[in-house]
């Protein structure tokens, strides 16, 4: 018997057919050859391990095939690791998959800008150098009634910022209760200790009484921290203080109070039936030297951290060394401005920025859409599997609004042929990928998460992971 690896065409051989001749039409030569060389390699192996005629190795592809196996990985190589995804999962701002989705008049801005050169730091109206940082500025303080902004990569580094321009080899008073963790590693006590300040921890998990901030305070003391517990709550026997205690505590010692407020949510929504989340310009107006925010949280816009408050605090921030290594990119600014222009109108904030809107989506309206969904895909994939309209609950996520969940309506697929876990791998593996729910033998398709546009493209990739 010869060696099955023998059987292998050379790569010389192979290059000289017609499927290859097509291939290097249109594509460079050196990479059909390596595409090529890496192919080989893995039939190789492949009849090495116990392949050959009539074994596991199965038959040889012939140069047709080789051909096609080429195409699919250089293919491969050009794909982005970074793709869009159909977000069927219902939870708003879900971390994972790139939090908030943006407005388009946000998308807008961004390709113009990345597009070409921009006046990014260049003051056009003096013909003189600029600063990055004069953006966004206006409109942040016109929307929350800030005297001054800063802008920086995200909320962790705002409050690293923030924490090393008042605090570095000083104290900084934070509760205990709120000493969070914030999903990806945001640690408050790692995070101030990175700024150089040194945490000085009062109260009690559950407890913190005014009087505890009061005793703690000492000539080292340089600032009052609190947090929002984002991501959790607290019930039963539980006390906190509130930010306008602190601010007035602050105010009479000469300390400066900040607020890290997480989410940067800016209209009111318990008129909508949401639980009360602290806001920026309430945060302000209570008297609060500083406040952060991420910008793709509840604001709905871009990954961004910012920093609203004091003139002379901000100037301080604006001028330390750290802001270059936590600057903000142009195009965040391009969708940061475009994202908080739609809250200049409220009704357009609610239409347009869709972490919003889907908060808002009403249920209604989101039974309709399943329904339809389902009929679609019922007669779309026939037999194959069964497609059912149930009541659910979405999450809103990225750290926001705990325990809250809102009234939805689910497309619930049962699958025939396969198990639940079968249809949900295909689905993600599918181009664009699906990523959605599995529970109780059924994938669930939360239309909450999903553009109206991207609903034709759903029901066929779920139709094909059904083999229809
Ligand atoms: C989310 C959050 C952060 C971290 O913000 P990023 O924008 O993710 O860096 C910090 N503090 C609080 C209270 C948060 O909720």
């Amino acid at each position: 018997m010869t060696d099955p690896r023998r059987r292998l065409p050379s790569v010389d051989a192979l290059l000289a057919t017609e499927p290859f001749q097509r291939l290097l039409a249109s594509r460079p030569r050196m990479r059909v050859l390596h595409a090529l060389r890496d192919a080989l390699e893995d039939a190789r192996g492949r009849l090495a391990d116990g392949g050959g005629a009539g074994g596991a190795g199965g038959a040889l592809p012939d140069a047709a095939g080789f051909a096609r196996e080429v195409e699919a990985r250089i293919a491969d190589e050009e794909r982005p690791s970074l793709r869009r995804v159909i977000n069927a999962t219902g939870v708003v701002l879900h971390t994972n998959l790139g939090r908030a989705p943006l407005p388009d008049a946000a998308v807008h801005a961004i390709a113009e800008i990345a597009r070409g050169y921009s006046n990014l730091e260049y003051d056009l109206a003096q013909g003189a150098r600029g600063s990055r940082y004069a953006h966004c500025t206006s409109l942040l303080c016109a929307l929350t009634g800030a005297e001054a902004a800063l802008i920086v990569n995200n909320n962790a580094a705002a409050v690293l910022l923030v924490m090393n321009e008042l605090g570095e080899g000083r104290e900084v008073i934070v509760s205990r209760g709120e000493l969070v963790e914030i999903g990806g590693s945001f640690r408050v006590p790692e995070v101030i200790a990175k700024s150089g300040a040194r945490l000085v921890e009062v109260g009690t998990t559950n407890r913190t009484h005014l009087s505890d901030y009061e005793s703690a305070i000492g000539p080292d003391t340089a600032a009052i921290l609190k947090v929002h517990q984002s991501n959790f709550r607290q019930v039963g026997f539980v006390a906190d203080v509130g930010i306008a205690e602190l601010a007035e505590l602050g105010r009479k010692r000469g300390l400066p109070v900040v607020h890290d407020l997480g989410s940067g949510l800016l209209p009111d929504l318990t008129a909508y039936g949401l639980p009360p989340e602290p806001r920026p310009q309430e945060s302000l107006a209570a008297g609060s030297d500083v406040v952060t925010f991420s910008g793709d949280k509840l604001l709905g816009g871009p990954q961004a951290g910012v920093i609203l408050g004091t003139k002379a605090l901000v100037e301080g921030m604006r001028r330390n060394p750290l802001l270059r290594a936590l600057r903000v990119d142009k195009l965040t600014l391009a969708a940061l401005h475009a994202t908080l222009v739609l809250y200049l109108d409220p009704d357009r904030a609610f239409e347009d920025i869709p972490a919003l809107r889907a908060i808002m989506a009403n249920v209604q309206e989101l039974r309709a859409r399943a329904e339809a969904f389902a009929a679609r895909l019922c007669s779309r994939v026939g037999a194959r599997a069964r497609a059912t309209v149930e009541a659910a609950r979405s999450q809103i996520g990225g750290g926001a609004y705990p325990g809250v969940e809102l009234d939805t309506f689910v497309v619930s697929v049962r699958p025939v042929s396969c198990s639940e876990a079968e249809l949900e791998a295909r689905c993600r593996a599918a181009d664009p990928p699906v990523v959605a729910r599995v529970a109780d033998g059924a994938l669930l398709l939360d239309l909450r998460t999903v553009r109206a546009d991207e609903e034709a493209g759903l029901c066929e990739i779920v139709s094909r992971a059904l083999g229809a």
